[in-house]
């Protein structure tokens, strides 16, 4: 039952869906609601946001109005910890359907009584890569409800699902917000966007441009590594370069001397792997570089380099009145001699 792939965005507010929310509550509440609900939008507009807080609100034991979920309960806990038994995650892998299989041990599942309250929800994602098998058995499942067994289906368009599916769900599209409500919620979010070009390229599905707003940052912090590369790169091959490189370390030393700190670390990791880079290794990107240097220098030599840089960068970060080139310089011709 893992979650979101968008698992950082879930603390984001998201205005845009508020009404939709409501209004699926108040269907509850008024006793309007199916069993089974067709949610459509274009990718990044928020579908699965909007399916899990329909979901933690239908389990939750204390719901309130207009709120949703109380967030307190002993249901919501386990549902913010991804634990809840009566709460299933439907979706297919990459490039494939979700199949007969899948659908029919669901059944099995939804056939059980809930273990905690009164109602059991289903999230289906990428619906219209259900194979008409497995279509058809979900289509006796809304025909004859489990008991209080709720599906939620997630899918792009409507066009996309097969009619007799479509004909047994209650359909709610989600449209992407407009520019200007668009653009504040970026702005809130610290991202001030003067390109209009931007949310035309995103279709204006927030939650996507936010993601490429976040990873363009993140690539900036790669240029950043790529630059203690290519600045030890020089130091060791191109002496005169010394003061370029210890220029661009002085500028933010805190976070530029973490980041050659991480280059030395990934160095050592290297060599205690036999050459072999871990997935999560911060210059992963440099590999091949990493493997030239791997043999011109021993551990004994990477220990000690560590433990100068991190003095030099706690002195610096400690005492702002120091003179950050001139310590800078004497770290890196330390480096710069431990390498054979
Ligand atoms: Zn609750």
């Amino acid at each position: 039952m893992s979650l979101d792939e968008n698992e950082p965005l879930k603390q984001v507010s998201t205005p845009w869906l508020k009404p939709v929310f409501e209004q699926l509550q108040e269907n509850y509440q008024s006793g309007r609601f199916a069993h089974g609900i067709l949610l459509t939008g274009s990718a990044g507009v928020g579908k699965f946001k909007v399916a899990q807080d329909l979901a933690q609100y239908l389990l939750c034991s204390n719901k309130q109005m207009p709120q949703g979920a109380c967030g307190l309960c002993h249901s919501c806990k386990l549902f913010a910890a991804n634990n809840h038994l009566d709460f299933h995650l439907l979706q297919n892998e990459q490039n494939k359907s979700i199949g007969i299989e899948q659908v029919r041990s669901l059944i099995d599942t939804l056939n059980e009584r809930p273990h905690l309250g009164d109602n059991k929800v289903v999230i289906i994602k990428n619906a219209h890569t259900l194979t008409v098998p497995a279509a058809n058995a979900l289509l006796k499942t809304l025909e004859e409800p489990q008991g209080n067994s709720y599906l939620i289906l997630l899918t792009r368009t409507h066009h996309q699902l097969m009619p007799t599916l479509l004909s047994r769900v209650q359909h709610t599209h989600l449209h992407t917000p407009g520019d200007t409500e668009l653009l504040a919620w970026l702005s809130e979010l610290g991202f001030n966007i003067q390109d209009i070009g931007l949310l035309r390229l995103f279709q204006n599905s927030p939650l996507s441009l936010l993601n490429h707003l976040q990873s363009v940052q993140v690539s900036t912090s790669e240029d950043e590594r790529r630059n203690c590369v290519e600045g030890l790169f020089s130091l060791l091959n191109q002496p005169e370069s010394l003061f370029t490189f210890s220029q661009f370390l002085a500028e933010s030393v805190e976070k530029r001397l973490q980041l050659l700190f991480h280059l030395l670390h990934d160095l050592h990791k290297l060599k205690l792997s036999e050459s072999v880079m871990n997935r999560d290794a911060v210059y992963s990107f440099a590999l091949p570089q990493l493997q030239i240097w791997q043999p011109q220098i021993t551990l004994k030599s990477l220990r000690y380099l560590s433990s100068e840089l991190l003095q030099t960068r706690k002195l610096l970060v400690d005492h702002s009145g120091l003179k950050k080139e001139l310590l800078i310089n004497a770290l890196l011709i330390k480096i710069k001699n431990e390498f054979k």
